[in-house]
């Protein structure tokens, strides 16, 4: 045996040893932080901050498809109209796209800020008798109540930033539209509600004395609505009394700036005029201070 052949023997066991490190370094992939979670910190919130509430306007299928594959649209949930369950789409933590543009009380781009939930409904049709909206079943209605209720409760998510689609887009969006409850929302104690006596006591005044555009649109825009202030009765500002009316007055939502409607937009920004029920409870008697600073 030669002298370098007895010298490559030796080295082999070294060479063997640094190709394994080297393979394994490889496995390993570039060096990571050393992250000890041993400690959490009690001082943080959720991101969530809003609530937004949406109709498909499509069927199961074609909703579930469009919402997780490359429709470019998405929500955290997705609530099937027959059976009905709510689907989980979207981690929580993560950002949907659901809200698009969008503004409510300052704030802006609501995708990252809110949790969305799709519901499977197919809209409007517009025939000969005007824009027909489908309505939503009952069991349907109690789902999305049953899962806005453990959702707002786990992010702590204030009872006047549970929204429709329309009220952070109106004009551009309608939905969750008329025939969406939402006094079954307020009566579940989940969204702060005008307070009907109040309103009826409101109404002969404004009946008289109609308030002028830029009224309305002062107290459109102090509830939270993305309105114009030009002091016109504009179509953008039809739009947004039309989608106030949706949520409060569903009965008739053709923007008309009537005087039940002022009545309503007069309560809903007064100090004490925004009730909120208990949970399970008829809607509560007039609380001794306002139910929420935002109204
Ligand atoms: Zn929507």
């Amino acid at each position: 045996m030669t002298k370098l052949r007895m010298n490559m023997l030796k080295l082999r066991p070294l060479l063997l040893l640094a190709a394994a490190l080297l393979l394994s370094a490889c496995a390993t992939g570039p060096a990571k932080p050393t992250i000890d979670r041993s400690y959490t910190s009690a001082n943080q919130d959720s991101r969530a901050l809003f609530l937004v509430l949406h109709y498909t306007v499509s069927n199961w299928e074609s909703s579930l498809k469009v919402l997780t594959t490359g429709g470019q649209v998405s929500s955290h949930y997705l609530v099937r109209d027959e059976p009905v369950i709510s689907y989980y789409l979207v981690d929580e933590n993560r950002r949907a796209w659901h809200a698009g543009a969008s503004f409510w009380a300052g704030n802006q781009n609501l995708n990252s800020s809110s949790i969305g939930i799709e519901i499977v409904n197919p809209g409007y049709t517009d025939g000969p008798m005007g824009r027909v909206y489908a309505p939503f079943s009952q069991k349907q209605i109690d789902e999305v109540i049953l899962l806005t209720r453990d959702i707002v409760t786990r992010h702590g998510i204030r009872p006047e930033r549970i929204l429709g689609h329309a009220d952070i887009a109106p004009g551009r969006k309608q939905d969750p539209g008329p025939m969406f409850p939402w006094k079954q929302f307020a009566d579940a104690g989940l969204i702060p509600w005008p307070d009907a006596a109040q309103v009826v006591a409101k109404m002969p005044l404004y009946a008289v004395l109609p308030p002028d555009a830029a009224w309305f649109q002062d107290k459109l825009a102090r509830i939270g609505y993305s309105v114009p202030r030009n002091g016109e009765l504009d179509v953008p500002t039809q739009d947004v009394i039309a989608t106030f009316q949706m949520k409060y007055r569903p009965s008739d939502y053709r923007g008309v700036n009537d005087a039940e409607t002022a009545a309503l937009l007069d309560v809903a920004t007064t100090p004490g005029g925004m009730l909120l029920a208990k949970p399970g409870l008829e809607p509560a008697p007039k609380p001794s201070s306002p139910p929420s600073s935002r109204w």
